[in-house]
């Protein structure tokens, strides 16, 4: 087992700079899920950990170790690939054990008389069918070994690939979203197997995914990751409640986050919807900024919540999803609508076309300056 440290790692495709200096250090078992749009470069940085792409510049350590100049099968981390990246010809069983193959055969090399029959081979053999074994069944597939990944279901491949990676014990498992060939319902259940697979391993763990879900719900910390550059690392309900630049705020949480148009006060206190609101910012009076809000810190005006901010609009959509219901809410000058998730048996009274009144909870308010980075409060 081991951390990975990474120390402004830099890259650039001819002449598209992709990555711009990144450094993050992952403790020793932990599970860190970088997060981003397509393109943000997780993949390269993924790749680059594990040694199959190259930086411009930069370090990588694993454990104690700079790896820079060591080649991928050195390191000692294993890569789950989005494709699996199984071999259709081969069984399960020699899918899985291949990394032990290749190491047997490795060691066979550098003894003398190859090709020869050398004595402790069998042994050797004999070791690999029951690691194989072990963590085949230890996955729930150790009656499919004799299958070919044809034969297999989405999910099933996926743990093969799980299995092979896991055979040869690495210090850390790097992922390179393994779970967007499944369904929807099989990748909320293969999240659950992996962080229990994560927390019996106790393994360190490097995450690529693109979906906000995944990254929330399995990770000890999340790296959110845009146009080359991390812009925030911590545990994932740090990165809801207390973001701290606005795009982060806008990636992370379904449906997105509110944003509404605000300006600093002569008070210093964030004047958004025509009030003043309670808020007092570091910034000059007369700044411009962005206020957001969660959908679920809007509610329905009620008498007790005179001392909050109002916001009036008209109901323009109705959303009942089973649990809860997003009211879409066109309110005054704000171009997108306003989204409040409230209880089912509240949005159940309401009609489309009619009019609202929202209350915003002022300490839910987020401030962010034109720049969009957070101003504090
Ligand atoms: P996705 O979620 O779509 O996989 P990503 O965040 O993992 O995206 P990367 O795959 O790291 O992004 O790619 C970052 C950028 O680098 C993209 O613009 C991509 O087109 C470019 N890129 C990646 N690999 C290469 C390559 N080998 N040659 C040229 N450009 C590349």
């Amino acid at each position: 087992m081991a951390g990975i440290s990474l120390r402004d790692i830099r890259k650039t495709f001819r002449d598209t700079p992709v990555l711009h200096g990144v450094s993050l250090d992952i403790a020793d078992g932990e599970f860190l899920t970088l997060v981003g749009p397509s393109g943000c470069g997780k993949t390269t940085l993924l790749r680059i950990i594990a040694g199959l792409e190259t930086q411009d510049a930069g370090d990588v350590f694993i454990g104690q170790t700079m790896v820079d100049d060591l080649p991928p099968k050195a390191r000692d981390v294993a890569m789950v690939f989005q494709s699996y990246a199984l071999y259709p010809y081969m069984t399960v069983a020699q899918n899985i054990g291949l990394p032990l193959e290749m190491r047997r055969l490795s060691m066979l090399q550098r003894l003398p008389g190859v090709g020869r029959l050398v004595p402790g081979t069998r042994t050797a053999r004999a070791a690999i069918d029951t690691d194989v074994k072990v963590v085949a069944e230890g996955l729930g597939i150790g009656h499919l070994l004799a299958r070919r990944p044809a034969q297999l279901s989405g999910g099933q491949r996926q743990r093969v690939a799980l299995a092979r990676a896991m055979v040869r014990r690495p210090k850390a498992f790097l992922m390179d979203e393994p779970l967007s060939n499944l369904d929807a319902k099989m990748r909320v259940q293969a999240r659950t197997e992996i962080s229990e697979l994560h927390r019996s391993l106790g393994s360190t763990f490097v995450y690529v995914t693109h979906d906000q879900a995944e990254a929330m719900t399995m990770s000890d910390r999340v790296a959110v990751m845009m146009g080359g550059h991390l812009l925030q690392i911590a545990p994932p309900q740090v990165i809801y409640d207390d973001p701290q630049d606005l795009a982060v705020a806008t990636f992370i949480g379904t449906p997105e986050i509110n944003t509404l148009p605000g300006r600093v006060g002569n008070d210093g206190r964030v004047e958004v919807a025509g009030q003043s609101s309670p808020i007092q910012v570091a910034a000059a009076p007369g700044t411009e900024v962005t206020v957001a809000i969660r959908p679920e810190a809007l509610m329905l005006a009620t008498p007790a919540s005179a001392s909050e901010i109002a916001i009036g609009g008209t109901i323009r959509h109705v959303e009942m999803l089973g649990a809860e219901t997003l009211l879409h809410v066109i309110a005054g000058s704000v171009t997108k609508p306003l989204v409040a998730r409230v209880e089912p048996s509240v949005g159940a009274r309401l009609k489309m076309g009619g009019p609202i009144t929202l209350v915003a909870q002022a300490d839910r308010l987020l401030v962010f300056g034109k720049d969009g980075k957070r101003i504090a409060q």
